[in-house]
């Protein structure tokens, strides 16, 4: 998997103060997309065990607490990022079990694959579907049109 950015502490995205990593890989293509740079799943860094092991240290730092983990892009839920996602998100369940996992992808919760739905069985909140322009509205919270739904799966 690749990654284009990663902010260790970031307030935007989702929930209380967090860590949020951008992905590479994108397949849907929406017109307006506000992120075109990350379509490619080749594009930005490898993300590496070093980054990883950052990420973990980042959720366990007492002096700033982290609510959680963003994962968007791009879209996690690429098939080329799934194994790498999977490790990450299940690395947090087990050695930070209180921090929860917000999740953004243009796939559709009822169009998800099984390999999908691994790593959906282990996060909080799923933020699906593609950036519909016609229904772009500036007032909604962690989404950028209405189609958009945000599942709190736990
Ligand atoms: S799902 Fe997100 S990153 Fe992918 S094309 Fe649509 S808006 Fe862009």
């Amino acid at each position: 998997m690749n990654y284009h950015q990663y902010y260790s502490v970031d307030v935007v995205n989702g929930l209380g103060t967090r860590c949020t990593l951008f992905v590479s890989g994108c397949v849907h293509q929406c017109r307006g997309c506000y992120n075109k740079s990350t379509w490619r799943a080749d594009s930005g860094m490898p993300f590496t065990q070093k980054m990883e092991d950052q990420i973990i240290q980042d959720l366990q730092d007492t002096r700033i607490r982290r609510q959680g983990l963003s994962l968007s892009g791009g879209d996690p839920l690429h098939p080329a990022n799934l194994s790498s996602v999977l490790k990450l998100v299940q690395r947090v369940k087990t050695v930070c079990p209180s921090k929860d996992i917000w999740l953004w992808t243009g796939y559709q919760f009822t169009e998800l694959t099984a390999e999908q739905h691994k790593v959906v069985s282990l996060i909080n909140v799923l933020i699906d579907g593609k950036f519909v322009q016609e229904l772009y509205d500036p007032a909604l919270l962690w989404r950028g049109s209405s189609n958009q739904i945000i599942h709190t799966l736990r």
